[in-house]
């Protein structure tokens, strides 16, 4: 049942530098949403490349879904704080574009288009966007680019979900109604999440896990079963 699997996993990034994250263990269930909470410079960035392949560990070990990772995993989607939509592609545009890097869907990108939009369009109206797929980054409010910022991670259907303090720049009241879609969309699909943030409200909201890492050496220091909760089906 174990998802993401991290044993005694220790990484420096050169072999002069001190370890960035040390004696890191760590299980999660499949379908668990957990959320990593601590400091700047803490490793939540290098645990983010450990769990998805970026980076191998120097020491110790990491499996997800059951298999040692090896390299760059495919099955996962992404959303980082800083808006990262390509402005030259429309909202319907950008939420595409990993079905036309990712396989199997890039092979069959051009025969299966009109289904993938279908897909795409159905996406953008769970989370409040329909009506703004053929509308350009630009034209679209923080949040809502927010919003297809998720719809593009999610769009291949990725067993995991990483989210790098994806609401961290918006203003309070967007950040909470976007807890909401996301919660939502996690409780209706089930895949795997893990939540980098500061905010510890934020955390508590979404996560049935949250883990507490200490800066220098960066170590998981906490481990906190939601008391709250979660919606379940
Ligand atoms: P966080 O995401 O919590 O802010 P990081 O994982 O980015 O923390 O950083 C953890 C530590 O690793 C810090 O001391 C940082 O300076 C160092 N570090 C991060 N990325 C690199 C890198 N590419 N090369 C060298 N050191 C790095
Ligand atoms: P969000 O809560 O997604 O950040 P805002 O608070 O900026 O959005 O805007 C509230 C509402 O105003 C949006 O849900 C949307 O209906 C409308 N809106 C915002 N920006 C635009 C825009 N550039 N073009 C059209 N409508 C917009």
């Amino acid at each position: 049942d174990t998802f993401v699997d991290f044993r005694h996993v220790y990484l420096a990034y050169s072999e002069s530098a001190d370890f960035a994250v040390e004696d890191i263990n760590l299980q999660t269930r499949h379908g668990e949403f957990i959320a990593i909470v601590g400091p700047s410079g803490c490793g939540k960035s290098t645990f983010m490349k450990l769990a998805t392949g970026l980076k191998p560990p120097t020491r110790g070990k990491v499996c997800v879904d059951g298999a040692p990772v090896t390299g760059p995993l495919k099955f996962v989607g992404m959303a980082f704080q800083a808006p990262t939509l390509l402005p030259w592609r429309t909202t319907l545009d950008n939420v595409l574009l990993p079905l036309e890097i990712v396989e199997p869907y890039r092979s069959n990108f051009k025969r299966d288009k009109a289904q993938y939009t279908e897909r795409a369009l159905a996406l953008l109206k769970t989370v409040g966007l329909d009506g703004y797929a053929n509308k350009y980054p630009w034209q679209l409010s923080g949040g809502m680019q927010q919003r297809a910022s998720i719809c593009r991670a999610l769009i291949h259907e990725p067993k995991m979900l990483l989210l790098d303090e994806p609401f961290g720049a918006l203003d309070a009241f967007t950040r909470e109604e976007l807890w909401c879609v996301l919660r939502d969309l996690w409780t209706e699909r089930r895949f795997n999440v893990i939540l980098v943030t500061h905010d510890l409200r934020e955390a508590a909201f979404l996560a049935d896990t949250i883990y507490v890492m200490s800066k220098r050496p960066g170590r998981i220091v906490a481990r906190k079963e939601n008391p709250l909760p979660q919606p379940r089906d």
